[in-house]
C-alpha cells in the first residue's frame, strides 16, 4: 500500500527502531510508547486489520503471536506482558495496517480503557 506508514517501515523506506524481522514479520519500537516496553509486531503483507484476515492467514497470525512471545522472552518481560490489537477506529486503531502491541514493564489495568 503506497501511503501506508507501516508498509513503508516494512520496506525500509521509513526508518524505525527495528527489534527483529524475517520474511513475513517486522517488529519495531512504538514511536509513542505507552509502557516501558512497547513493541509493534506487523506482517510485511498489508492487511488492514484482524477482521480482514482470512483462513489463509492462519499461519501468519500464529507467527505474529509466536514472534511476540519470543520478543517478550528476549526482552525478559515474558512473565508479564500484554498483547493487543485495536480493530477499527472505534477500538482505537489509528494505523490501518494490522499490528499487535506488545506492552510490558508497568502494571496493566483491567478492564482496559
Ligand atoms: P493503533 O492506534 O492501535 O493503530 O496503533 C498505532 C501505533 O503506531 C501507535 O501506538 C503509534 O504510536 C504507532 N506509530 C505510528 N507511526 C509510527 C512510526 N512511524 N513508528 C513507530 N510507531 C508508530
Amino acid at each position: 500500500m503506497a501511503d501506508c506508514i507501516f508498509c513503508k517501515i516494512a520496506s525500509g523506506e521509513t526508518k524505525a527502531r527495528i527489534i527483529c524481522e524475517d520474511d513475513d514479520t517486522v517488529a519495531f519500537l512504538d514511536l509513542n510508547p505507552q509502557a516501558p516496553t512497547h513493541v509493534l509486531i506487523i506482517p510485511r503483507r498489508h492487511i488492514d486489520r484482524l477482521s480482514d484476515a482470512s483462513e489463509g492467514d492462519a499461519a501468519l497470525l500464529g507467527k505474529l503471536q509466536l514472534t511476540a512471545a519470543r520478543i517478550a522472552r528476549d526482552l525478559s518481560v515474558e512473565k508479564a506482558f500484554r498483547l493487543v490489537t485495536n480493530n477499527g477506529k472505534g477500538a482505537g486503531q489509528s494505523v490501518d495496517h494490522l499490528h499487535y502491541h506488545l506492552l510490558a514493564g508497568r502494571k496493566m489495568l483491567w478492564p482496559p480503557g
